[in-house]
């Protein structure tokens, strides 16, 4: 059995992985209808990245015995007047949920639950990945700046993306 601290905080992090999913969904949308199919196509593969890390913990909090609460999941945020808005959105709500996975990974600790710490190493390594790319992504438009000539190269770039396990 897991403890029940902690077993609220994984149920958090699963509401919280579906948020940004959902958020991501919202950006895809959103890209797609000014016609920037490869920055929508990126947005899309982000949200089934975070949706799969929802499964991951959601999957972990069972076999663990815990008892799973999926609760309401807020519309995605909207309202962007630029790309580079977007992605800076994306960074912060990134930053917000490694600090959210280190307060997990404190409570594990704190409980000395050992399996879940172990678990959550994936999540604390993924997402120093996660905020590299949207930073790196970020340096590039802040670059391109109103330049569409440069945007559009982007788009093409960011459109080549493939699905993480097909880059295994
Ligand atoms: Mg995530």
């Amino acid at each position: 059995m897991i403890h029940e601290d902690l077993e609220a905080a994984i149920n958090d992090q699963i509401n919280q992985e579906l948020t940004a999913s959902y958020n991501y969904l919202g950006m895809s949308v959103r890209f797609d209808s000014e016609n920037l199919d490869g920055f929508a196509s990126w947005m899309l593969m982000q949200h089934d990245e975070e949706k799969v890390h929802a499964m991951k913990l959601l999957q972990y909090l069972q076999d663990r015995g815990g008892k799973v609460s999926l609760n309401a999941v807020p519309a995605p945020i909207s309202g962007y007047t630029s790309p580079l808005e977007v992605f800076k959105k994306a960074l912060e709500t990134e930053v917000e949920n490694t600090k959210s996975i280190n307060k997990l990974y404190e409570t594990a600790l704190r409980l000395n639950d050992h399996a879940t710490t172990s678990h959550l190493q994936w999540f604390l390594d993924e997402q120093v990945e996660e905020e590299k790319s949207i930073e790196d992504i970020i340096a590039l438009l802040e670059r391109v700046g109103d330049d569409s000539a440069g945007l559009l190269y982007l788009d093409d770039k960011l459109g080549s993306r493939k699905p993480e396990e097909e880059e295994l």
